[in-house]
């Protein structure tokens, strides 16, 4: 009788242990998959990207310029740079074959709104009229629609980012490199401010429409050439993105770590 008993509480105390490896097993992989290459929902919204290499995107706003726009087309061919433009609808209308050449010479095109509102303080209704008179100025002058909307201003409410991404699958780009070059401070302060901020990964911030910011560019591409920097449109920047490692992961213990989000989005200072 003693035998039996002893034989059953055996069987089940290697019930139990099995369970509890199996339990283990199952956190494992379900821990496994909460790493952050696995983000729940698509980011919509980007002002960096993390990424394995030396690469960032530059962005010019507000053109094109009828005479500033084609400038940097020329500086840029000769660097071999991809840039992305974000354009206002009402100067495409006035000069689509600007925007026809950047595209022709692989630049993106994206959305800044027909006339440069702010957004935040507008309708559905409104921000809906801007969007998409300026989206069919860019079909019309490129053959293709944008994917990328630029907010004047950054200025966007969480809850416009969704219906506008709902609506027109786009992705929202703001910034993390403001040289603030709007404000006219020299072309020299705009190239110290860009060559300061920009790490691998960034989203350089600028306007083709104020001559010094033109002429910063010549030593911009230069130095941030030979820092190492490869230049890349916002959506080749956006599909190179990794998952940002946790840096507080090495400090605690492995059980207690838990995923980090794939990137913040801080709101960018009232430029773009
Ligand atoms: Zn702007």
């Amino acid at each position: 009788m003693f035998v039996s008993r002893l034989l059953f509480v055996c069987f089940l105390g290697l019930l139990a242990t099995h369970r509890i490896c199996a339990e283990t097993t199952t956190a494992a992989k379900v821990s496994e998959k909460n790493k952050p290459s696995a983000p729940a929902e698509p980011r919509i919204t980007f002002s960096s990207v993390h990424v394995d290499g030396p690469y960032i995107a530059t962005t010019f706003d507000d053109g094109p310029s009828a005479t500033l726009t084609p400038k940097l087309l020329d500086l840029l061919a000769a660097h071999h740079i991809k840039a992305t433009f974000f354009v206002i609808g009402e100067n495409v209308a006035e000069h689509p074959e600007i925007v026809e050449r950047a595209a022709h010479e692989g630049h993106e095109i994206g959305n800044h709104s027909w006339s440069h509102p702010n957004f935040a303080k507008m309708s559905d209704e409104g921000v809906r009229r801007e969007l998409r008179r300026t989206d069919d100025a860019i079909k019309s002058a490129i053959g293709a629609r944008p994917t990328l909307l630029r907010p004047p201003y950054g200025s966007l409410t969480a809850r416009q980012k969704r219906w506008i991404h709902d609506e027109f699958g786009y992705q929202i780009i703001l910034w993390d490199v403001d040289p603030l070059d709007w404000k006219r401070p020299g072309p020299a302060v705009v190239c110290n401010r860009i060559l300061k901020e920009t790490r691998a990964g960034s989203i350089v911030l600028s306007h083709d429409i104020h001559p010094g910011t033109i002429e910063a560019m010549p030593q911009t591409f230069d130095q941030l050439e030979a820092k190492g920097f490869k230049f890349v449109t916002v959506s080749e920047l956006i599909r190179m993105a990794r998952p940002e490692p946790a840096k507080e992961r090495a400090k605690v213990p492995a059980t207690a770590a838990t995923p980090q989000p794939a990137s913040t989005n801080s709101l960018p200072s009232p430029s773009g």
